[in-house]
């Protein structure tokens, strides 16, 4: 059995970027226009066809990277990060290093963020809403597709998602 792509976040929607494509001559690899149909490396007469462009992939991979350099420099509670997927795309991933105040004591939250309890719930929903935010429009930006989990595996991973596209 295969294993999951994508990794499935209980508080977070899931917003994956698809692996860029550029148009290839199917004979020999080369780079072709999308609207030329004659391969200037081979001279294969007919259509390209869409191929993994890495340095595409790595370019977009590295700009949303910096962007989410300037987000996780504002964040208290929670850390976002741009991970590969197991086999392909990459999705937008969001770590809580410390343990939800939720599930703190009083003091304990004192010790880590300086804050009672209550003010740290708060303070968490707020940045929890502000990361949704910034993920709906980062994902507009980049043409992410957000996607559903239907069935959940153990660990919190679900292999089967439907896709929706974000408009
Ligand atoms: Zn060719």
């Amino acid at each position: 059995m295969g294993k999951a792509n994508f990794r499935i976040m209980r508080e977070f929607p899931l917003y994956v970027l698809p692996d860029a494509v550029s148009p290839v001559c199917p004979e020999c690899g080369e780079p072709m226009e999308e609207d030329k149909c004659a391969c200037p490396a081979c001279g294969y007469d007919g259509a390209p066809v869409p191929a993994f462009d890495p340095w595409e992939t790595e370019y977009a991979h590295g700009q949303i990277r910096a962007m989410l350099d300037d987000l996780n420099a504002a964040l208290t509670f929670f850390q976002v990060s741009l991970i590969n997927g197991y086999y392909s795309g990459a999705q937008l991933y969001v770590e809580e290093p410390e343990s939800s105040p939720v599930e703190l004591e009083n003091a304990v939250c004192r010790r880590i963020w300086d804050l009672c309890r209550s003010a740290a719930v708060r303070r968490r929903d707020i940045e929890r809403r502000k990361i949704c935010r910034w993920m709906e429009q980062a994902a507009d930006a980049w043409n992410m597709d957000e996607l559903i989990c239907v069935e959940c595996f153990s660990g919190g991973i679900g292999p089967i998602a439907k896709k929706r596209r974000i408009s």
